[in-house]
C-alpha cells in the first residue's frame, strides 16, 4: 500500500489530524486482491471467507463485505463482528478448536453456512445444542493431514503435532456417526494448514488429502457439498516468493478434478489484508549503547507484535527522508520488555524527535493482535476508501483502560 504524498490523506496529513501511533488501511486495496483471487479460481465461483482475525476492523472488513465476500470467524466475538460488519450468516464459516457450547448457539441461532468441527467432543456439543434449538447444524469436519506448511512453526497448523483438525481415519469416523444424527447436516471437509506459506508442493498435499477424504466420505454414501481449503496464502514481507494465486488454483483444481460440483470454498486473511495496511510511528528519541543505536518510536510490541512474536520482518522507511549517512539502528517501542522492536540492524537514514515512520504489511494480525500491555490505550484506525478518508476506530483513551474495572 503506497499512501498519498500530498493532500488529506497523505501520511502527514494523517497523522497531524489523528495522531500517531496511527493505522491507515486501503479499503479499494483489500477489495483489488479479493477480486484477483476470486478471478483465479473464476471455473469453480469460489466462495472467498475473509478470515477476520486477521483484521477485524469494522469499516475495513464492511468494504470486503459488500464486495461480495464471507467471513471465516473463530469465536463468538468475531461472529458477532463480522454480523454487524455485514457478512450475511450464509456466508459465514465457524472455525476453532474451543468454540463453547454459548458460542455453538449463538452460531446456530444466526443460521450460519457451516461449523467446522474440530473434534468428535465439539461435534457432540454441537448435535445437542442443535437438538435443542431444534436445527440441524452444518458441519465440516476440519482435517489434520499431517502436512507440513513450512512455515514459522508458531503459525503451522496442519502437523499431527498441533492442536487443529482431526486426523483422516478419526474424521471418517466422525462422517459416518454423523451421517447418522438428525441433528447434524454433513455439508463439507475443511483443512487449513497453516499461515504465511509460500511453498506450493504444501497445498498440493493438503487439496489432495482434501480430495481422498471427499471420496472417501462418498464411498460411504454421504455426498459433501463443498470443500474447504482454508487460507494460508503467504504474502511479501521482504524477499520472499509468495505463490501466485493461479498456481494455487491450479493444485486446487487438480486434486479436485474428479468432484466438478463440489463448492470450493476459501478462508484468507493475510493475503487480502496485509499489504493494505501502514502504521505510522513518530520518533520520539535517538540514543545509543556501546554496541547498538536505537530509534525509540511511540509504536511498541503492543500495536504490532510480530516482530516480538515470531522475529517477523516488516519494511520500515521515513515518510520525509533527510539528506545525510544511513546508519545501522534498531527501531523500538517504549514497553518495557527487550522484545519490544518493530525492526532491527535497519539502515536508515538520520532520524530526528518527531519524524513520521511508516511500518508496511500492517493491514494483518497487526492491530488485532494489539494489547493495552504497560497501560498503553491501543491506536486509531483510519480507512481509505477512493478519495475518502475514514476514523474507522477512535484512539482509545486513558478512561478506556479502566472502564471494566470496578
Ligand atoms: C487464521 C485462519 C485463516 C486465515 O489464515 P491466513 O494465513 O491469514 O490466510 C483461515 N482459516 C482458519 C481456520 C484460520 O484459523
Amino acid at each position: 500500500m503506497i499512501l498519498a504524498r500530498r493532500g488529506p490523506a497523505s501520511a502527514s496529513a494523517l497523522a497531524r489530524r489523528f495522531g500517531t501511533p496511527l493505522f491507515v488501511y486501503d479499503a479499494r486495496e483489500a477489495r483489488l486482491r479479493l477480486r484477483a483471487l476470486d478471478a483465479a479460481f473464476r471455473a469453480r465461483r469460489p466462495l472467498i471467507c475473509y478470515a477476520l482475525k486477521a483484521n477485524p476492523c469494522r469499516a475495513f472488513a464492511a468494504s470486503l463485505a459488500r464486495a461480495g465476500a464471507g467471513a471465516d470467524v473463530v469465536s463468538g466475538g468475531e461472529l458477532a463482528r463480522a454480523l454487524r460488519a455485514g457478512f450475511p450468516p450464509a456466508k459465514i464459516v465457524f472455525s476453532g478448536v474451543g468454540k463453547t457450547a454459548e458460542e455453538l448457539r449463538a452460531g446456530l441461532r444466526a443460521g450460519l453456512l457451516c461449523f467446522n468441527v474440530e473434534s468428535g467432543e465439539e461435534m457432540a456439543t454441537l448435535a445437542r445444542e442443535a437438538g435443542r434449538l431444534r436445527r440441524r447444524a452444518p458441519m465440516a469436519v476440519r482435517l489434520n493431514p499431517d502436512v507440513d506448511a513450512r512455515t514459522h512453526p508458531h503459525i503451522s497448523t496442519g502437523r499431527a503435532d498441533n492442536k487443529f483438525g482431526v486426523e483422516i481415519p478419526e474424521a471418517l469416523a466422525l462422517y459416518r456417526r454423523a451421517a447418522k444424527d438428525g441433528r447434524l447436516r454433513v455439508l463439507g471437509a475443511q483443512c487449513h494448514i497453516g499461515s504465511q506459506i509460500t511453498e506450493l508442493a504444501a497445498f498440493r498435499e493438503a487439496a489432495r488429502a482434501l480430495a481422498r477424504a471427499v471420496a472417501e466420505v462418498a464411498a460411504m454414501g454421504v455426498r459433501l457439498e463443498h470443500a474447504d481449503m482454508g487460507g494460508g496464502l503467504g504474502v511479501v514481507y521482504k524477499d520472499e516468493t509468495p505463490i501466485e494465486p493461479e498456481k494455487f488454483a491450479r493444485v486446487v483444481e487438480d486434486a479436485l478434478r474428479a468432484w466438478p460440483g463440489l463448492r470450493l470454498l476459501l478462508e484468507p486473511g493475510r493475503w487480502l489484508a496485509a499489504d493494505a495496511g501502514v502504521l505510522l510511528t513518530r520518533v520520539l528519541y535517538n540514543k545509543a549503547t556501546s554496541r547498538r543505536r536505537f530509534v525509540v518510536v511511540d509504536a511498541a510490541m503492543t500495536d504490532l507484535p510480530r516482530p516480538a512474536l515470531y522475529g517477523a520482518w516488516h519494511p520500515v522507511a521515513p515518510v520525509a527522508p533527510r539528506r545525510g549517512p544511513r546508519r545501522r539502528v534498531d527501531v523500538v517501542g517504549p514497553v518495557c520488555e527487550s522484545g519490544d522492536f518493530l525492526a532491527r540492524d535497519r539502515l536508515l537514514p538520520p532520524l530526528k524527535s518527531g519524524d513520521l515512520l511508516a511500518v508496511g504489511k500492517a493491514g494483518a494480525y497487526a492491530f488485532s493482535m494489539s494489547s493495552q500491555y504497560n497501560s498503553r490505550p491501543r491506536a486509531a484506525e483510519i480507512v481509505l476508501d477512493g478519495g475518502k478518508v475514514m476514523l474507522a476506530r477512535r484512539r482509545e483513551t486513558l478512561a478506556d483502560l479502566v472502564r471494566a474495572e470496578r
